[in-house]
């Protein structure tokens, strides 16, 4: 390769989303030489509900600060069965207060989150590639991969580069993928009520409608429906569409003018068969992705990137090659019930509400029942959603890697 250019690290994070950016600033904050290998970002109007433990780990890196304007706090979550089924749950409220918080979590856009990280990633001088990686091979000792003008060299690779992962591949890494009949509309829109930071997740038969609030008169939608449906809606007018999504709120939040930048995602269930190997760890939605239901991909994407920040920083004190089996071995273990456990609870939810099958009904239904009627179960719940038992890395009890 005459005059390509080699680049050598001890980390390389491949992907510059979000999961891919919280890596690479946590390890470059704990003294760990990284590189960034990363195309500047598209354009996502997307938004993610962050929930309290996420807010604390991007707080503690220092990137909170540059998100606080852009987010909005989720005191309350409503779920309304707006199906027209036979048997409907009842309407259930989760309150932060009643587990002494003033909220959840923000909601934030996902463009202003991955500007205030990128912004952090520069404040913290961390030398970035802003190139695709083309591609990734292991040795005993270390990862080569190739990028348009030269090569990088490094001891672990973390895939942060999304559901088509070529550090997946790379690794040999299999995964288990169902493709739902479901398309997400995603927009954000204004409105005339104020949503007196509420959350509203409307079931209905082909999937949640979901408004979540965002600074000052304005809300989120994910408007979960069948493929057709949901392009026939994109294809609307904005006065049209307003009009629609109004009507299918049933006019909560009153009149609605939607903003520019509508987003479609196909909706599928997926897990990587492991979370690392051969020197290369996943973390994101190279690992796992699960339909936006409850607000939980980028959540576990981050304690993905948390924990392994922590092993890493962890290995390198004790002098263990950060990329060794037993690193490897150890994130795969400590990632492995929180995203099963979650992946499992969100299947079963969405699939409750495509089935026509009663019994599953029923049992959806019945659930929710006891989770409205039961306090302390409702409690338990939204402890677990908030701080999850199964994870708690470092950084999102607001200590360093
Ligand atoms: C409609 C919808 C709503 C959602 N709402 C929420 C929510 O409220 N809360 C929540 O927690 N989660 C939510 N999620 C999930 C969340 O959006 C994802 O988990 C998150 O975007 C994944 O981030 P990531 O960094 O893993 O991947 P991505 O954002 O996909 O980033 C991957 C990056 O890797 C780059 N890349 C790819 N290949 C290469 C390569 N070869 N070299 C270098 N770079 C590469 C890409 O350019 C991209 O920038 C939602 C998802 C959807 C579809």
């Amino acid at each position: 390769m005459n005059g390509a250019r080699k680049f050598t690290a001890e980390v390389a994070v491949v992907g510059g989303g979000p999961a891919g950016l919280v890596s690479a600033i946590a390890l470059a904050a704990s003294g760990v030489e990284t590189l960034l290998i990363a195309p500047a970002a598209e354009d996502d109007h997307r938004t993610t509900a962050l929930l309290a433990s996420s807010v604390t780990a991007l707080a503690t890196l220092g990137v909170w600060q540059a998100c606080r304007a852009h987010a909005a706090p989720l005191a309350a979550i409503r779920i309304v069965d707006d199906s027209r089924r036979l048997l409907r749950a009842p309407e259930v409220g989760f309150i932060a207060a009643e587990i002494g918080l003033d909220a959840f979590g923000h909601n934030i856009e996902n463009r202003h989150l991955v500007a205030a990280l990128s912004a952090r990633a520069a404040a913290l001088k961390l030398s970035r590639i802003p190139a695709a990686a083309l591609a990734i091979a292991s040795d005993g000792d270390g990862i080569t991969i190739k990028l348009p003008e030269g090569v990088a060299q490094v001891r672990l690779a973390i895939g942060a580069d999304g559901q088509r992962s070529l550090c997946r591949a790379a690794a040999g890494i299999g995964t288990d993928r169902r493709a739902y009949p479901q398309t997400a509309l995603t927009l954000n829109l204004a409105h005339d009520r104020p949503h007196q930071d509420t959350s509203t997740e409307f079931h209905t038969e082909s999937g949640p409608f979901t408004l979540v609030p965002l600074p000052g008169r304005r809300s989120s939608l994910v408007c979960v429906l069948e493929p057709v449906q949901a392009a026939a809606l994109a294809a609307m007018s904005d006065t049209a569409l307003s009009e629609e999504i109004e009507r299918r709120a049933h006019s909560l939040l009153g009149k609605m003018g939607v903003e520019e930048g509508r987003g479609m995602f196909a909706l599928a269930v997926e897990t990587a068969h492991s979370f690392a190997r051969q020197r290369i760890a996943l973390v994101g939605e190279a690992a796992h992705v699960v339909p936006p239901i409850g607000a939980q991909g980028l959540n576990l994407g981050l304690r993905d990137a948390a924990t392994l920040a922590e092993l890493v920083a962890d290995a390198r004190r004790q002098n263990v090659d950060v990329g060794s089996p037993s690193v490897l071995a150890r994130y795969d273990a400590q990632r492995r019930a929180d995203v099963t456990g979650r992946t499992f609870a969100i299947d079963l939810l969405n699939r409750s509400l495509l089935t026509d099958f009663i019994p599953a009904q029923a049992a959806r239904g019945l659930s929710l029942y006891l989770v409205d009627r039961i306090g302390p179960l409702r409690r338990a719940l939204m402890r677990e959603g908030v701080a999850p038992a199964a994870s708690q890395p470092r950084l999102m009890r607001g200590e360093m890697v």
